[in-house]
């Protein structure tokens, strides 16, 4: 099943059902900075869109430094989402 692009209104609905608190996070932030192609954590402009496997299925936009971030802090598997699908 494909995910829904990240930070869309379908993302953030699905994001609600799975962790309402990054949903609310990524909601306010997204009012602050009114775009939708931003990192989710911490709103930089310029980030890649990220896979993010294992134990969710769903989506994340990143940047550089929040990706590091995250994959150092929960261990959790992200794929840039433009990855060969053979390849996760
Ligand atoms: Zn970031």
């Amino acid at each position: 099943m494909q995910s829904p692009e990240p930070n869309s209104a379908a993302w953030l609905e699905a994001l609600y059902k799975t962790d309402p608190m990054l949903a609310t996070h990524v909601q306010s932030l997204l009012a602050d900075v009114s775009r939708s192609d931003v990192c989710a954590i911490c709103g930089d402009d310029h980030p890649a869109a990220y896979q993010l496997c294992a134990f969710r299925p769903m989506t994340l936009r990143l940047c550089t430094y929040c990706h590091s971030l995250y994959r150092d802090t929960y261990g959790a598997a992200l794929h840039p989402l433009n990855a060969d699908p053979a390849l996760l």
